[in-house]
């Protein structure tokens, strides 16, 4: 028997499509200045990629291991700290810096990532003294790019002419990938795949990410700090859904939006999987791109050269992950929260073999070095993450155990004897991926994040059906909590009417 769950009411001021970071932003924001918000989730509990779960006495963080913006800095509140202080939310979410955020291991060598432009450029120069002048003028020139950024998000999409004179590093760079930049600065390949070895961050090699985009995300951990949300960050998505409510949204959990509403050309509201028809003059969608337009909207409703611009956008990759816990003790076995193991200081070829069904890194992360009330005492959780292509097995039946006995055998090579002490073992496969988010191929970050699918040439807030907005990982900026995130304060801004970020802080402060 199926029971169905209804809203409370047949009219809304906005309706979000989903729970993920970038619809649970908007919505929360949009209850706090005052509307009438229903947010429709199909899974039993919100936050999409931010979602946790337990197994063998372990909270894991189904996805998400770092982000960015969520502590002071010397400009003020990072992003996430300034939204949950506007929504009176800030008390509900603790997070722990994690410096170094990063390890990069390649064959006999070890970087620890500190953060702070001086950490960092002094961690890279230490191991590369040859190369400081250029480390200097590359980070240099990542943070000048950060600032013009922000200051781009001001101009609409295809604002390039002013933006030129505004921000030129960020113009100048705009088609750039990591490689050609990094080239530019840095002489030694060696030193150059030191500094591209956060890429599996954004699933595109340095030779196919957008410099902008690596830039810009590398810098948020640098200058803002990389943070871990204590208790797992779904408690990120709890306290966006407690604003949410105190400021009477509402949230639908198990509930499917089949279709969206579209009369005359404009949005007019949802019908949900159980039969319900909702209105709305708006929509905000937070769910995948493609299923959006193809599925909820329908293409009858879209004119042919959007159609077909949709059809050429290339998706991220997707990711393995292996979920386990260990008695062990990994700090001494010099384990930090975020490692990045790799076989070959080559990053195509490690890309290129991904696409052959072989692996030649893995990501290691133990978030109990942030947080050891994740695991029982004296345990380690510890998560493996590959990025793989969608199709990088033609069934994970029995490929599934095969992979993560793999895994688990690479980490052990790294940690010598992380297997004698191995508690339960969970894998999970793009599929898994798909299945809990509906992202299309378990994409991690929405469309891949190359130089010609972000900035103007990703999908913009705005969609060309009325009253119809976009929020998340699949629209501009891009991937990342911090990306999808900064999406959702768009579509809060749009609906406000602010012509600003800043006037937008302005109205939720005084709300
Ligand atoms: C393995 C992995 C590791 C990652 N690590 C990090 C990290 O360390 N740091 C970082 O910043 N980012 C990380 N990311 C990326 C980040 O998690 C995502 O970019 C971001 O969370 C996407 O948010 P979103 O708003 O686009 O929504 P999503 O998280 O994609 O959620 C969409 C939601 O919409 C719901 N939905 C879809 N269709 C419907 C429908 N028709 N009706 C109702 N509900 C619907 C889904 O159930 C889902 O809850 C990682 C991603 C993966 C996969």
């Amino acid at each position: 028997m199926r029971f169905h769950i209804e809203a409370r009411e047949d009219a809304y001021d906005a309706i979000v499509i989903g729970s993920g970071v970038g619809g649970l932003v908007s919505a929360a924001m949009l209850a706090r200045l005052g509307r009438k918000v229903l947010v429709v989730e199909r899974h039993d509990r919100p936050g999409g990629y931010l979602h946790s779960f337990r197994r063998d006495g372990c909270l894991f963080d189904s996805a998400v291991h770092l982000v960015g913006g969520c502590g002071e800095t010397e400009r003020g509140p990072g992003i996430v700290q300034r939204l949950l202080r506007s929504l009176d939310i800030a008390d509900q979410c603790t997070f722990e810096r994690v410096d170094p955020f990063y390890s990069a291991v390649f064959p006999g060598f070890r970087l620890d990532a500190q953060s702070g432009i001086e950490g960092f450029t002094e961690a890279h120069v230490e191991k590369f003294p040859a190369e400081k002048a250029g480390f200097e003028a590359l980070i240099e020139t990542c943070s000048r790019i950060r600032a013009e950024t922000e200051l781009a998000s001001q101009f609409e999409a295809g604002g390039f002419r002013s933006i030129s004179e505004a921000a030129p590093t960020l113009f100048r760079h705009r088609r750039a990938t990591l490689e050609e930049v990094s080239r530019s600065f840095l002489e030694d390949p060696r030193a150059r795949a030191a500094f591209g070895a956060l890429w599996p961050y954004l699933g595109l090699p340095p030779s196919r990410v957008s410099f902008l985009y690596f830039a810009t995300m590398l810098m948020s951990y640098v200058e803002d700090g990389a943070y871990y949300c204590k208790g797992s960050f779904q408690n990120l998505a709890h306290a966006l859904v407690t604003g949410l409510k105190r400021d009477g949204g509402e949230l639908l959990l198990r509930s499917e939006v089949r279709r969206i509403r579209v009369e005359n050309g404009a949005v007019a509201g949802v019908v949900l999987e159980n039969g319900q028809r909702i209105d709305a003059p708006l929509v905000i969608s937070g769910a995948d791109a493609l299923q959006t337009f193809e599925e909820l909207i329908g293409y009858q409703h879209l004119d042919a050269r959007f159609v077909r611009s949709l059809g050429k956008m290339r998706l991220s990759l997707s990711a393995f992950v292996v979920y386990g816990s260990t008695g062990m003790d990994l700090p001494a076995a010099g384990a930090t929260h975020e490692m990045f193991l790799y076989d070959t200081w080559d990053h195509d070829d490690d890309y290129a073999a991904l696409h052959r069904g072989e692996i030649s890194r893995i990501g290691f992360t133990v978030p109990t070095l942030a947080d050891a009330s994740l695991a029982p005492a004296g345990r380690h959780a510890f998560q493996i993450t590959v990025p793989i292509p969608f199709d990088f097995v033609s069934s994970w039946k029995n490929e599934k155990q095969r992979l993560t006995d793999h895994l688990i055998g690479r980490a052990d090579h790294a940690f010598p004897g992380l297997q004698d002490q191995l508690g339960a073992v969970l894998g999970g496969t793009p599929r898994t991926l798909e299945r809990y988010t509906r992202n299309t191929h378990g994409a991690m970050y929405g469309w891949e994040l190359a130089p010609d699918q972000i900035g103007p040439r990703r999908l913009g807030g705005t969609s060309p059906v009325a009253g119809l907005l976009l929020a998340g990982h699949w629209t501009q900026p891009g991937a990342g909590v911090y990306g999808a995130l900064t999406s959702g304060v768009d579509a809060a801004r749009r609906i406000a009417g602010a012509e600003s970020d800043e006037a937008l802080w302005r109205q939720l402060d005084a709300a």
